[in-house]
């Protein structure tokens, strides 16, 4: 699947005391993998908390834990129970093995066989941990424009909306309409349709000011531009470029619709979900007032931004 090959390298920690193996297994994948190393559970774990592993390889001789503690430990932290774990064992004992596979393991291997053998189970779970990834980045992704779909902008939303009620900043979100994009559809057809969708989008994302700001599509020709940590000043800012970057695509518009060239409408809206005034409003209320203020924007005659300040009590900023 070609998708795959956007996703970032896979993560490796390789837990074990044994330094000769240590570096026999990081020459093995650390052409295909990001390959992190520890020498007890101590530092396993707090390789795990730093970074974003995919697949946990521990000898079942550590130093500091007993390696069936290590994996219950593993399972039993919400923030680690996700990633699986071979074990790597230099006396395979069968009661061990089933303690291991009982408590998480996903594989138990003898580690005085082939290395070989050793390289291809890791490379099969690592497989599976990619196709899965591949899976999970396709449901959340549009698939014509290669925007995030709603589902993630749920997701991404909520996160920042607690992220600003914790921080006390403010957030802002655009909502951006295609002008006439049925006498666009009516006029082209629906194939140049879906290249105009997809160059919108594109200038959509290039209007994106910061790393954390994040665009999506939010059904049909309907598209949402979230902005954290953004006042209205710095919203009607970032709506000034992608009008700009709009206009810079130059998409000659249906004839029916009375312009040059493929126009589009935005509402913005601001909260401060912190604040005394706007403690008692939700996400959807975000999405709701951007809705709105594009209403305006297409009823005052489209190709405009709106952002109405009056909707919400008023707070400092
Ligand atoms: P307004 O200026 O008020 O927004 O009018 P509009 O014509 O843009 O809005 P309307 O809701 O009447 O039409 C939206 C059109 O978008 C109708 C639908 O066929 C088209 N559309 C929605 N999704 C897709 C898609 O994925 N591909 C294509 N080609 N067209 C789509
Ligand atoms: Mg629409
Ligand atoms: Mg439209």
């Amino acid at each position: 699947m070609t998708q795959g090959q956007n996703l970032p390298r896979s993560t490796l920690l390789l837990v074990d005391p044994d330094s000769k193996r240590q570096a026999s297994l990081l020459s093995m994948f650390k052409q295909v993998y990001h390959v992190e190393m520890a020498a007890d559970g101590k530092d396993g774990f707090d390789a795990l908390m730093e970074s974003d592993i995919d697949l946990i390889v521990a000898s079942a001789s550590l130093p500091d834990i007993n390696i069936v503690n290590f994996c219950l430990d593993t399972k039993q932290n919400p923030l680690t129970e996700h990633i699986p774990i071979i074990v790597l064992a230099e006396q395979p004992h069968a009661e061990q093995e089933c303690r291991c596979l009982a408590h998480g393991a996903v594989d138990y291997v003898n580690a005085n066989t082939l290395p070989d053998i050793i390289r291809f189970r890791i490379r099969n779970q690592m497989h599976g941990i990619e196709q899965q990834k591949v899976l999970e980045l396709v449901s959340i992704t549009d698939g014509l424009t290669g925007l995030a779909n709603r589902m993630q902008l749920d997701t991404v939303l909520h996160k920042e909306w607690h992220a600003a009620i914790r921080g006390g900043h403010p957030i802002s979100l655009m909502m951006i309409d295609i002008d006439h994009f049925k006498n666009f559809n009516d006029e082209f057809g629906h194939i140049q349709g879906d290249e105009c969708l997809k160059q919108v989008a594109s200038a959509i994302s290039q209007s994106k000011a910061r790393k954390e700001d994040f665009a999506a599509r939010y059904g049909g020709e309907e598209f949402v531009l979230l902005l954290p940590f953004t006042h209205l000043s710095g919203a009607k800012k970032v709506a000034t470029q992608l009008m700009a970057n709009i206009r810079r695509l130059a998409i000659p518009a249906a004839p029916s619709s009375n312009s040059q060239h493929v126009t589009v409408s935005v509402g913005i809206a601001t909260i401060s979900p912190a604040s005394e005034h706007h403690r008692q409003l939700s996400p959807l209320t975000l999405l709701n007032l951007a809705d709105k203020n594009l209403f305006a924007a297409k009823r005052s005659g489209r190709n405009k931004v709106c952002a109405n300040e009056e909707q919400l009590p008023k707070v400092d900023s």
